[in-house]
Parts: C-alpha cells; sequence; structure tokens
C-alpha cells in the first residue's frame, strides 16, 4: 500500500493533541499542548475558544515536524472534541462573542432547573436520549441569549454561529466557509432528535434558540469539507468528526452490536453499541448517537461511573497509603483474597444505576487482619463492581447481551483490575497497544472517509495488547458480588437519615 498519513486532531477539556498515523493505522508522531481554564465563579469553566484554535494549529505543526512532514503529505483530517462544550461566534468577524462554556460548568444550573420544573424533562429525554442537564450545550445557548447583549442583534442579523468545539475548528480550518458538524456530536447538545435526525423546533422554540445560528448536520465520516489554502496551504480534505465518547467506541472497533468499551480514567465512561436501533433507558443511562455513514446511524447507550480511578489518587493523596496509582497492581495481587472488605467510593453520592445524591464513601467488613492490601484491593474491586453495575443495566434496557468489552484509559494499564473485572464480568476483556482510542477513532473514521480503508481492514488493523479470560468460579464470583450489593444497601441505608 502506498505511503498515506492521516492528521488526528483531538481536541480535549484540558489539552489538544495532534497524532499522526500512517496507512496502517499506526502512529507516525504527536504534539500535544495545554491550554487555559478559566473560573471565574465557583462552578463556572470556560475556554477561550480562539486559544483553542491557536493549540491545534501548535500541535498539527509540530506534529508534522517531528515527523518531518509538510500539509501537503496529509491525505485527510479526522477531528473528535469534547463534546457539549459550547461556542458563539461573530460569522463576520470570525470572532467568538464570549468564551467557550465547557460542558462540566454548571452556570446553567438554573436554566437547567427551570426546565425541570416547567415539567420538560420527558419531552426532551423521549426526542434526544438526555437528561436536563447543563452539560448539554442548550443550556449554554439559552444562558448567552441571556447575559452576553450582542447575542441577540446577531443573531437577528443572521450573523451568530452556535457550535461544538468541532464545528468551530471546521470554522476555522476552512476559514470560515463551513459551519457543520456531525451526528455524533448534535447528538449531544439537547436540541437534536436522534429519531427524526433533525433540530428539533419544538425544543428550539421551548428555549427560544432561533435555527439560523446551528451547524449543518453531516456524516461522521465521508469528505464534509475541505482546509483553506490559506490556512493550510493546500486543500486537505476533512473526512472524520465524532465526540470523544464515540470515537473511542470507534476507535476500539466497537463495530457490532452488543461491543462496548470503558475507559477507565479519572471516572469511567462506558458505551455500548445498539446497532440501528436506539435503545431507551429507564434508569438514567443515555441513548446517542455512535455515529451516521453511509445514510446509516448506529447508536449507543451510554452510562458513566463518577469515581473510578480517582479512588486511587485518594489513596496516594489523601491517604497517603500509596506512593503510586501504579503499585496498586502489585499491592492487590499480594493478598490471596479481600479478606471481606468491600469499599463503596460514592465520594460525591451514587450515579448510575443507584441514583442517592447524599451517599458517600463507605467501607465494610474490616477486621483487625485487615492491612493496606485489602484496602488497596477492595478499592480497585469497586471500579469492576461499578462497571458490572452499569453493563447489568444495560444489558437489562436494551435485551443486548454484552459481547466483548474494549478497554482504554489510565487505569485498564492496570493488570489485577483487568482479571478481575473479566472474572466479575465473566466476560472477555481485551486492552489494545494503542492507548489514544479517541484520536485513533477519529483517524479510523477519516481514513473510511476518503476510502483508504473498510471496516473490515479496520478490524484486523487493531492491535491487542492483551487479553483477559475468567477463571472465577461461579460461585466466588455470586458470593463477592452479593457481598457488593449488600455493602451498597449499606451505604445507601447511612445516607438515610430519617429512617436509620
Ligand atoms: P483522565 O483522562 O480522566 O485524566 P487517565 O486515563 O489519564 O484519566 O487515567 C488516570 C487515572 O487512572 C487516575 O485517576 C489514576 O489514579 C488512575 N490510574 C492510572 N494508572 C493506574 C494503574 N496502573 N492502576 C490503577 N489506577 C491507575
Amino acid at each position: 500500500m502506498e505511503k498515506q498519513f492521516i492528521a488526528s486532531i483531538d481536541q480535549g477539556t484540558t489539552s489538544s493533541r495532534v497524532i499522526i498515523f500512517n496507512e496502517k493505522g499506526l502512529v507516525v508522531s504527536s504534539q500535544s499542548k495545554e491550554f487555559r481554564q478559566y473560573f471565574p465563579k465557583p462552578g463556572h469553566v470556560l475556554h477561550d475558544a480562539n486559544e483553542i484554535w491557536d493549540s491545534v494549529m501548535y500541535c498539527f505543526k509540530n506534529a508534522l515536524k517531528k515527523a518531518n512532514l509538510d500539509f501537503k503529505d496529509i491525505s485527510a483530517i479526522g477531528i473528535t472534541n469534547q463534546r457539549e462544550t459550547t461556542v458563539m461566534w461573530n460569522k463576520i468577524t470570525g470572532q467568538p462573542i464570549y468564551k467557550a462554556i465547557v460542558w462540566q460548568s454548571s452556570q446553567t444550573q438554573a436554566i437547567s432547573d427551570q426546565l425541570v420544573d416547567e415539567g420538560y424533562q420527558d419531552l426532551f429525554k423521549e426526542k434526544t436520549g438526555l437528561l436536563i442537564n447543563p452539560y448539554f450545550s442548550a443550556t449554554k445557548i439559552r444562558w448567552y441569549f441571556e447575559n452576553i447583549k450582542e447575542a441577540k442583534e446577531l443573531a437577528d442579523d443572521h450573523k451568530l454561529a452556535f457550535g461544538t468545539i468541532d464545528s468551530w475548528l471546521i470554522w476555522k480550518l476552512t476559514n470560515g466557509e463551513k459551519h457543520i458538524t456531525d451526528y455524533s456530536n448534535a447528538s449531544r447538545t439537547l436540541i437534536y432528535n436522534i429519531y427524526d435526525l433533525k433540530w428539533d423546533d419544538e425544543l428550539l422554540d421551548i428555549l427560544e434558540i432561533p435555527k439560523t445560528i446551528l451547524p449543518e448536520v453531516v456524516s461522521s465520516s465521508g469528505v464534509n469539507a475541505y482546509t483553506s489554502e490559506k490556512i493550510t496551504g493546500v486543500k486537505i480534505p476533512i473526512s472524520g468528526i465524532a465526540g470523544d465518547q464515540q470515537a473511542a467506541l470507534f476507535g476500539q472497533t466497537c463495530f457490532n452490536k452488543g461491543d462496548a468499551k470503558n475507559t477507565y480514567g479519572t471516572g469511567c465512561f462506558l458505551l455500548m453499541n445498539t446497532g440501528e436501533s436506539p435503545k431507551k433507558s429507564k434508569n438514567g443511562l443515555l441513548t446517542t448517537i455512535a455515529w451516521g455513514m453511509n445514510d446509516k446511524i448506529e447508536y449507543a447507550i451510554e452510562g458513566s461511573i463518577f469515581v473510578a480511578g480517582s479512588a486511587v489518587q485518594w489513596l496516594r493523596d489523601g491517604l497517603s497509603i500509596i506512593k503510586s496509582a501504579e503499585e496498586t497492581e502489585t499491592l492487590a495481587q499480594q493478598t490471596k483474597s479481600n479478606l471481606g472488605v468491600y469499599f463503596v467510593p460514592a465520594f460525591v453520592g451514587l450515579g448510575t444505576p443507584y441514583w442517592v445524591e447524599e451517599a458517600r464513601g463507605s467501607f465494610f467488613g474490616i477486621t483487625r487482619g485487615v492491612t493496606k492490601n485489602h484496602i488497596v484491593r477492595a478499592t480497585l474491586e469497586a471500579i469492576a463492581y461499578q462497571t458490572k453495575d452499569v453493563i447489568n443495566l444495560m444489558e437489562e434496557e436494551t435485551g443486548i447481551t454484552l459481547k466483548i468489552l474494549k478497554v482504554d484509559g489510565g487505569a485498564s494499564n492496570n493488570n489485577f483490575l483487568m482479571q478481575f473485572q473479566s472474572d466479575i464480568l465473566n466476560n472477555v476483556i481485551r486492552r489494545p497497544k494503542i492507548f489514544e482510542t479517541t484520536a485513533l477513532g477519529a483517524c479510523y473514521l477519516a481514513g473510511i472517509g476518503i476510502k483508504l480503508w473498510k471496516k473490515d481492514d479496520l478490524i484486523n488493523m487493531w492491535n491487542l495488547d492483551q487479553s483477559f479470560n475468567p477463571v472465577m468460579k461461579d460461585k466466588e464470583r455470586n458470593e463477592l458480588y452479593r457481598n457488593w450489593q449488600r455493602a451498597l444497601r449499606a451505604c445507601v441505608a447511612f445516607a438515610d437519615k430519617e429512617n436509620y
């Protein structure tokens, strides 16, 4: 195969990264750069969209330089991005009207609460697959109209543009020629109807958002735009776009119904491919578009766990009983069992599928023989139990059985955790060699978009680092999981101040 290079732009919450991949899907070079986080008030988190753009171009140029390449050597660009973060800009000047409001910012809590109070929760959920929550873009767009004077005037003159970070970057890369987003990013805005596949007029009316500011929704893979010669010297096809979690699902080649990936970072992000039919959840899982390509939309169901790797950080920084996250693997392996110790790491309450905000972290079953190693082991096991809880719910609500769990993120390096996860799920786990699955996903989408690869090629190209197969006996698995559930119930009881 002729030499080809694909540039993957991975625009994250704290840093931007550009990775150049070759025609075999292998990393040739990479550059990342952090940018500033703005916290003007407690809970408010902002980014400067121009700084983001500068950081991306810095990474792009340096990644090329490291690989001894030029823009003209790049066959295609893939873009993946922090989802939901909202930029509003003036289409004439190309300047943002205010800083970008980041997904995790709580500055639209009041707008969000009002919508819930007015009884709109079910309507939004029914149409978008999401829950009314400040995370998603819609209440952020509303915030600009309520707080930035210029917004309404510009919108009235058809000069205002809204976009998630993918739209913003494409606007900049095309020198203002294209205002687009892909299905996966659109599905995180809370104003896109994921069933009818259009911006939803009724929801737009409720939020008083004018349709003229919205980007055109395009496929996640396919040539939807070219960079401007003014920006990159040559025209490069932009042929892959997806939000970060969906890109990771694609990068993990979870192409079939029942394929799922779990990212073990600070928290966990779980996505399961549910095929061409969207699956609704009653218990807080989100229904979302995985990707849209070749006139076909595929859906995913998504769940998250608030505390995963951060519990390991707490062992290190809060309790100071470990020096590094890595050593937890050996410490846990040094004990034969958890000695009956269970840890429910509900530092910030319990999320999916329990939803008990008042719950707090609790240890159970401590006897005089318990050592630091058991505490470490219980912490790692808790990550695996919580994952099982979410997967059980996914299986129950979708009627789809988990086929394979692909893993990534910092804590998936932990072999004890991965083996225990496989045992407790009674499923095979596969960990890839390339950890940058998000960037890899954008690269795969871009490569398919220029017809460099087909999905089947990617399955062969995906590099396995290690498989973990279940070896635990059913009796032991059931007993451990039952005890975990007892610990959960006890933790929830402790949160119930009135009845206990
Ligand atoms: P994020 O992207 O959320 O910052 P990362 O994917 O970089 O997270 O993973 C970092 C998290 O994973 C930290 O919370 C850290 O405590 C945990 N972690 C990293 N390596 C290990 C390990 N070998 N074992 C257990 N936890 C780990």
